[in-house]
């Protein structure tokens, strides 16, 4: 039988508006496929056994918890990240959690935290605050809906895609229309919400890239979801036509 283990980095402090839900979620489709799943969380002081993770989760949290946990991150979690996106594994990051998978953070009052580094982007605070409802589509023309709340901009380099271009709302910085990022089998997404039950088609594409890197066979039956796509249709209809 298939199997997917899902890390959860820090699911103590980075758990913003409900970014839970997104293990919640993956653990849910995994299993109604008849494929097997185990949770391991990685709290602070704990060592990350990249190896054996298939699905990485990072979640949102604020400028405070990022500084709270920059020592530890910059020990043996930064190697195991870097090896972990650089082997291709699935990794979901949200907000806080994808600004501390680039170069660096810059707080609005001019504090900066040099952060992983995995991906080509950085990250500057303004005492603005880009907050809403907001939308946006995948080069792929997946609409995904969510929630956003950050003070940081991010400014992509050239070794990442964006991960769409925002429809509604700020994105990455409120200037460029990109929202997110891509590199390799890593997704970063300012969406809260939390974001995979409210875009099933964006959780199964994670779930599909895990069975592949792991098997070489990401076939998935398709399951029941009449509720979901019509809370994110119904969404996507009021951006669209407001
Ligand atoms: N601290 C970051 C910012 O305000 C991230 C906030 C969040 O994760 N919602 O930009």
């Amino acid at each position: 039988m298939r199997k997917l283990n899902i890390y959860h980095i820090y699911p103590d402090l980075l758990n913003l508006y409900g970014d839970r839900g997104n293990i919640l979620c993956l653990k849910q489709r995994i299993e109604r496929r008849g494929i097997e799943t185990e949770v391991f969380e990685v709290k602070m002081g704990e060592k990350f056994d990249s190896d054996n993770a298939d699905i990485i989760f990072i979640g949102g949290g604020q400028d405070f918890e990022q500084d709270v946990l920059l020592k530890d991150l910059k020990g043996d979690k930064e190697k195991a990240l870097i090896n972990a996106i650089e082997s291709e594994k699935v990794l979901l990051a949200i907000c806080g959690g994808y600004q501390m998978l680039g170069k660096y953070y810059k707080t609005h009052d001019g504090i900066q935290m040099d952060f992983v580094g995995a991906l080509d982007f950085y990250t500057i605070g303004e005492k603005e605050r880009m907050i809403g409802n907001y939308a946006f589509k995948t080069d792929e023309g997946t609409e995904i809906v969510g929630f956003e709340n950050h003070s940081g901009k991010t400014y992509l380099g050239n070794n990442v895609k964006p991960l769409g271009t925002v429809i509604k709302g700020f994105g990455n910085n409120g200037e460029d229309k990109t929202e997110g990022a891509i590199y390799k089998n890593s997704f970063c997404t300012y969406s809260h919400g939390p974001v995979l039950p409210k875009n099933s088609e964006f959780a199964d594409l994670l779930i599909k890239k895990a069975l592949k890197n792991k098997y070489d066979d990401d076939e998935i039956i398709s399951i029941n979801d009449e509720f979901e796509t019509k809370a994110h249709k119904s969404v996507i209809n009021m951006y669209i036509n407001s």
